[in-house]
């Protein structure tokens, strides 16, 4: 709990912390990797590059602070990053890294406004959010039996074929020949790959797209294209550093570094109905999904609701349809942006929940699970809860830095 001292100096500097959050992570990036460049390794450049780390970054400790009095809003935010960090390997060492570089940022960007009653609150909030993710850390570790700062096994590829117009599924096995661990599905991995022409690695997670039990781990990786410049903007993209490797040179009988399966977006228990949502290549965890509840509990009720672009480019679909026509209890509806006249039933367009489709009333006591594009996963909850699904029934997953949340 905070000290009574530290209480009122973060209650007045809040606010000021979060306007300048941003410009603080910003600074705190470039600080610490400046002095640590084997953390590169560790952090995602191209989100850093567009600042959506700092962003996530500055939202989470902001968010601490400011809500540390209620428990229950802030488990889930710490249980997110917990598992985003176990499937990244990070270690208890890292953290006081982390902070001082934190800590100091705060006070290089909010110079002479931050005195030393303030710095030592803010030291204080610090290491309360990290005395708590390092806790549930060990946990995730522990049920993974895995001793922490350990060497990533190198997984190989023992199955790869184009599963859309742009994504790839890569399976992968243990070289010899053990059956890889288990897994919820929902979750997902961290791949490493070298860039030897940067001088370094850099890690991606990828939802599982196939199902626990197989003794193999499944990903369906989408090919993330450039843009060249358009008029009046600064730059283009560049093509996806991993996700182009992965398409341009992997291939069968090749060994990638691959970390713990991790993540709180889970598959619940039980047979209360499910409600999948997913557009793009966020059908991964929902094949996941899926796969198990027609391998384990086929007749759980089960409504499928996905969008695409085209037919072209609906990963898995030939497996997700055959799939959902064993289910005795399951709805199906399609979207397509394009090509909806080839496939019947589609409905042309963006998804739209509150529009017509074959899914029906949503079942009573049904959990919602949503994955795709970020603006995507906005509309369809706000149609839920408009609705009245309840909010702690929507799952959801971020296939980016967590800046989707409202929460808190
Ligand atoms: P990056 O190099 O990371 O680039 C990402 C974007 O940033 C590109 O559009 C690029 O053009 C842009 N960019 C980079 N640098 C700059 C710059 N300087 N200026 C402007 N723009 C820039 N992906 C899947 O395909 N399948 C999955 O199942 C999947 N599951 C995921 C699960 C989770 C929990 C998470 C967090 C992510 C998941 N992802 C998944 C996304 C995946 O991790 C990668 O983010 C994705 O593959 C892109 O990585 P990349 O290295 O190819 O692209």
């Amino acid at each position: 709990m905070l000290s009574t001292t530290a209480r009122p100096w973060i209650e007045a500097t809040l606010p000021v912390v979060l306007e300048h959050g941003e410009a603080i992570t910003r600074h705190f990036y470039q600080r610490m990797l400046g002095q640590h460049p084997e953390l590169k390794n560790l952090f995602n450049l191209s989100n850093q590059s567009q600042g959506e780390q700092a962003q996530a970054l500055a939202r989470a400790v902001y968010a601490y602070a400011a809500h540390m009095d209620q428990p229950q809003l802030i488990a889930p935010v710490l249980e997110r990053i917990a598992h985003k960090h176990v499937s990244l390997g990070i270690t208890p060492a890292q953290y006081t890294i982390v902070g001082r570089h934190l800590l100091a940022s705060i006070g290089e960007v909010l110079g002479a406004a931050i005195t030393v009653d303030i710095a030592s609150a803010w030291d204080e909030v610090y290491w309360l959010m990290a005395s708590e993710l390092i806790a549930r850390e060990a946990r995730l570790y522990q049920e993974r039996h895995w001793a922490v700062g350990g060497a990533w096994p190198e997984l190989e590829v023992c199955d790869l074929h184009a599963s859309s117009e742009d994504t790839l599924s890569l399976t992968l096995r243990a070289p010899d020949g053990r059956p890889l661990p288990d897994f919820i599905p929902g979750q997902y991995l961290s791949v490493a790959l070298p860039l030897p022409e940067l001088g370094l690695s850099q890690i991606r997670q990828y939802s599982l797209s196939n199902r626990p039990g197989e003794g193999v781990w499944r990903i369906t990786v989408k090919r993330v294209r450039g843009e060249a410049s358009k008029e009046g903007e600064p730059a283009g993209r560049p093509d996806g550093l991993v996700s182009t490797r992965l398409h341009e040179q992997i291939r069968v009988g090749d060994c990638l570094r691959v970390g713990l399966t991790a993540g709180d977006f889970q598959l619940r228990p039980g047979l209360q109905p499910v409600v999948m949502i997913s557009a793009g290549v966020g059908i991964t965890p929902m094949v996941s999904m899926l796969q198990h509840i027609a391998h384990s509990q086929p007749e759980r009720p089960l409504c499928f609701a996905y969008a695409a672009t085209s037919p072209a480019h609906y990963p898995l679909r030939e497996e997700v349809e055959s799939t959902l026509a064993r289910l005795p209890h399951m709805r199906y509806q399609l979207w397509l942006e394009q090509g909806s006249q080839r496939c019947p039933g589609a409905v042309p367009g963006r998804m739209a929940l509150d529009g017509p489709h074959d899914l029906g009333p949503w079942p009573a006591d049904a959990d919602f699970y949503l994955c795709g594009p970020l603006a995507f996963m906005q509309a369809q909850r706000r149609t839920l809860l408009s609705q009245g699904i309840e909010r702690s029934r929507i799952h959801y997953e971020v296939f980016g830095p967590d800046l989707f949340g409202d929460l808190p």
